[in-house]
């Protein structure tokens, strides 16, 4: 059973008395976890309005559906559902099983001015599917669309329905041995219509790192008809319709479905890490092997605040996690290459073993279980949150110091501890990083989010003032949108704009998100 209020299911989460010991290693926080509340004691305003008879049966009201879609999955959202703070729940949850209901209450709301905010697996960290306006609203989960409906083996492509979860996915892929190796951290609980939606960064760390790259055609469900664009394997007409709805975050319309390129599920792996003495040698190292053409899977590096928190090393160096996978040609050579690449920058590899190696292995298993640990912490009234960037190479040093200063000064302020920032690069580019923070720090019961927000501030403040984006890959929702505003160009801004109102007259479509 999926948790209302935090991530993942219910039996994943974490004991009370796991919460206690966790929040041990934090001063100063209280002594017993916040309560879980039961949907059914929230005491949700009621509903302001109802479907039509003709679509009753795809919708409910239920309070636990309406508070399961209330809030994505960020802390923020966390911290207010464990407080049973609710104001504007959705007023209705719909589950269209097709195109064809999805069309007919979208045709609903643009008449009864409703608004609609498509739901995927409901992992957004960006405000994406909360509704904070006037207006009543709907909450529209495609979760029924779940269907691989077409695989061309011969181009290696897939047509998907967009309510697809990760899971779903790979297990109608694998009877045909083939695979999409799109893993975002969220990958069991975030949809395909949602990765498409926010240009969803997966773990691979070089070459398919966004969904982007693996986009062959898009079907979307706008309120003034269907765009569906020519599935090609590239094309040189004109603007790409593809890359105008990749990232339009359902202000312009639902995505129904999607042709995907996939591959062969790999044969060949091979992984290894590598410590350095410091942050800035282990970034060396990666711009010397993504910079030489080696294209690792995996090539992450943790500096030393982050690897100990993951257990991948407790004396103070920075770990580059390495590795690489293929399937058609074996993959060692490649490590080995660029094993030397890190040694070069003062690495020290670990000692190869049979298996994946200790760090390797840590790392992963560390990666998975961190949602239930953060909803863990914060039930202790810690703050735990990520954010993410990114920047060219010639910035990428100055950046990690000053977002680490700025951040630390402000948890210092916010919190009067020094808390802990941690950082570490999940994907990497010929031109440049993808630095990931996390930041941990005492709360105080009641205040948590107001402590969060003044945090976040400062953080995007850092983020703005050093050139590098608001989000890599979180994508932009309504938490991020003022800052997205400060960075994206004003022309393309009233484009934007024009292209909501001519796709949107009603303008029902996620309103807020993206600052539209
Ligand atoms: C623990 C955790 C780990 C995460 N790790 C990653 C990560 O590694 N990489 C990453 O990129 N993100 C990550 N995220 C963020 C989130 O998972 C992504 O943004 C993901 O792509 C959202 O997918 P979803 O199906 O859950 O979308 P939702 O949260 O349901 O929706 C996200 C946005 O897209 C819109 N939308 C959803 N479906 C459609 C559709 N079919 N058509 C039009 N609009 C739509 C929604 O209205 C909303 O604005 C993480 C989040 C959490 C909580």
């Amino acid at each position: 059973m999926r948790s209302w209020w935090g991530w993942g299911t219910v039996d994943q989460a974490i004991s009370d008395a796991e919460c206690v010991q966790l929040a041990g290693q934090l001063p100063g926080l209280p002594d017993t976890p916040l309560p879980v509340p039961d949907p059914a004691d929230l005491d949700l305003p009621r509903p302001r309005t109802q479907p039509p008879a003709s679509l009753a049966s795809l919708c409910s009201a239920s309070d636990a559906d309406r508070a399961s879609h209330a809030y994505g999955k960020a802390y923020r959202d966390v911290v207010r559902a464990l407080h049973r703070n609710l104001p504007n729940p959705p007023d209705v949850v719909a589950y269209p099983r097709n195109e064809r209901e999805t069309e007919a209450l979208i045709d609903w709301a643009a008449d009864a001015g409703v608004a609609v905010v498509p739901y995927g697996g409901g992992s957004s960290v960006v405000g994406g599917v909360e509704y904070r306006g006037e207006r009543p609203w709907l909450s529209l989960d495609l979760s029924r669309m779940d269907q691989v409906l077409d695989v061309d083996a011969t181009s290696r492509a897939i047509r998907v329905q967009a309510g697809t979860l990760g899971p779903a996915l790979e297990d109608q892929l694998r009877p045909h041995r083939l695979t999409m190796r799109h893993f975002p951290q969220s990958f069991e609980f975030s949809s395909v219509g949602g990765w498409l939606a926010t240009r969803a960064g997966g773990h691979y760390a070089t070459l398919h790192t966004h969904i982007d790259d693996f986009v062959a055609s898009l079907r979307v469900l706008t309120p003034s008809g269907v765009s569906e664009s020519l599935r090609v394997p590239a094309s040189g007409a004109g603007p790409s319709p593809d890359r105008f709805f990749l990232g339009s975050e359902g202000i312009l319309g639902v995505i129904t479905e999607a042709w995907l390129r996939v591959q062969d599920r790999p044969a060949h792996k091979a992984s290894r890490s590598v410590s350095f003495p410091s942050f800035a040698d282990g970034l060396t190292a990666m711009r010397a092997i993504v910079q030489a053409g080696l294209y690792p899977a995996n090539c992450r590096l943790l500096d030393a605040g982050e690897a100990a928190l993951s257990g991948a090393s407790a004396d103070g160096a920075s770990v580059l996690v390495l590795g690489f996978e293929s399937a058609h040609v074996p993959v060692a050579a490649q490590l080995d290459v660029a094993i030397d690449f890190a040694r070069q920058h003062g690495g020290t590899p670990a000692e190869p073993s049979a298996n994946d190696d200790s760090a390797v292995g840590s790392w992963r298993s560390a990666f998975l279980r961190m949602p239930y640990l953060r909803d863990g912490i914060a039930r202790m009234s810690a703050i735990v949150e990520t954010f993410e960037t990114a920047c060219t190479w010639d910035r990428a040093e100055e950046l990690y110091a000053s977002v680490r200063d700025d951040v630390g000064a402000a948890v210092q302020r916010v919190t009067g501890a020094p808390g802990m920032i941690n950082c570490r690069v999940t994907h990497v580019y010929s031109d440049g990083p993808a630095p990931y923070f996390t930041v941990i720090a005492p709360g105080r019961r009641g205040s948590e989010m107001a402590m969060w927000d003044e945090i976040k501030q400062a953080a995007s403040e850092s983020l703005l003032r050093n050139r590098a984006t608001i989000t890599h890959h979180h994508a932009v929702g309504r938490d991020h949108a003022a800052a997205y505003e400060r960075q994206r160009p004003d022309p393309f801004a009233t484009a934007l704009r024009h292209a909501k109102t001519a796709l949107d007259p009603a303008g029902v479509m996620n309103p807020g998100v993206l600052g539209i």
